[in-house]
């Protein structure tokens, strides 16, 4: 029996009315400017973020770390939640490769305030490393795919740009936290400098992500890009699927977001798991396990012998996502296993 697999959204296979865009979407080089299929999906997403301009890379990581780099100088600080994905999840490459150090953020669910950057913003010194960034996710992983509304992006932004700070977007699952709230992406979009979107999580994708800012910050980017290696030659095949995913995925996120909150549901009430039903918002459910239960590890490798697969997220934290290739009789199927599981033990 194939499993049932939550780990992540990531984990989608294209369908068949993707595979075919992909087969028929005309191609060139991009390395050389002249892929259609890569020029026609930046001017659409231009369009929908209503920035000028548009960049596709092969990752959201790369997304990030271009956009980063292509907003802040070698010795800058940048502010940004201590679970963010930034800093969390990509292998310091704001460090490593941007040369910025990390101002914490702290919240217990990835959401922050305009008061919280203020004091984190240093006395202008040779001292002193000087702030010039922050980073805002939306919607938040790490937190369990808590939505940041409109308004509190707006407040830290005014906030950000007062004090002389650029903004990141880092919207990996931007479309869940517009298709959640009814927010048109590019609303968002209007309070960052720059923003990175994910074809390859909720949209179904086999890979893709794109940045968005205005002409100069994109023209940076292209170089970052082109030089991390992440620049790609008939990429229009990956920009087809990318194009598909919008126009037939994004209202569907819809079902994604039920799937979870049905899936939550079915285990807050068994033996020894805890839900925060307050962050479940969209595709992503995190839950505690009591220490009679044994680690996140062993729990998932239990899941994973029943046929369904999840993700340690913490020593005895799970994470399950749903997605485009889990539907509503395989989520309430994932629910029940787990809480046998749960009772099993
Ligand atoms: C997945 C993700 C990314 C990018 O990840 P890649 O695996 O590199 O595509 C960036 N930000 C957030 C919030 C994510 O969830």
């Amino acid at each position: 029996m194939t499993p049932i697999d939550l780990r992540s959204d990531t984990v989608t296979r294209p369908t068949p009315g993707m595979y075919e865009a992909m087969r028929a979407a005309p191609l060139g080089d991009d390395v050389l400017g002249d892929d259609p299929t890569v020029r026609l999906l930046c001017e659409r997403l231009a369009a929908l973020f209503g920035k000028p301009a548009a960049c596709f890379v092969p990752s959201g990581t790369m997304a990030n770390l271009c956009a980063v780099r292509a907003l802040t100088n070698p010795g800058d600080e940048i502010l940004l939640h201590r679970d963010g994905h930034v800093y969390h999840y990509e292998s310091a490459g704001f460090a490593a490769i941007a040369g910025c150090a990390p101002a914490f953020i702290d919240s217990p669910d990835g959401i922050f305030g305009p008061e919280a950057l203020a004091p984190l913003i240093r006395p202008r010194s040779p001292h002193f490393a000087p702030a010039s960034l922050v980073v805002i996710e939306n919607t938040h992983n790490r937190a369990g795919g808590v939505v940041w509304s409109l308004a509190q992006v707006a407040a830290v932004s005014a906030e950000a740009r007062r004090l002389g700070l650029r903004v990141h977007l880092d919207g990996a699952r931007i479309w869940n936290a517009s298709v959640k709230t009814g927010v048109p992406v590019a609303s968002f979009a209007a309070h960052a400098d720059t923003v990175a979107c994910c074809f390859s999580k909720g949209l179904g994708c086999p890979v893709g992500s794109a940045v968005l800012g205005e002409v100069e910050v994109i023209e940076r980017v292209l170089r970052s890009r082109k030089m991390f290696g992440g620049a790609m030659r008939q990429s229009g095949m990956l920009a087809a699927a990318a194009l598909y995913a919008i126009d037939h995925h994004i209202d569907r996120l819809a079902e994604d977001h039920a799937n979870a909150r049905i899936f939550a549901e079915a285990i807050a009430g068994a033996p020894g798991l805890h839900v925060d039903m307050q962050r479940v918002q969209t595709n992503m459910v995190f839950f505690d396990l009591d220490p009679a239960l044994g680690s996140a590890g062993d729990f998932c490798d239990r899941l994973e012998r029943s046929g369904v697969r999840m993700l340690p997220a913490g020593p005895r934290t799970i994470r399950a996502v749903c997605h485009l290739d889990v539907n509503k009789a395989q989520v309430e199927h994932a629910a029940a296993t787990v809480s046998s599981a749960a009772r099993a033990t």
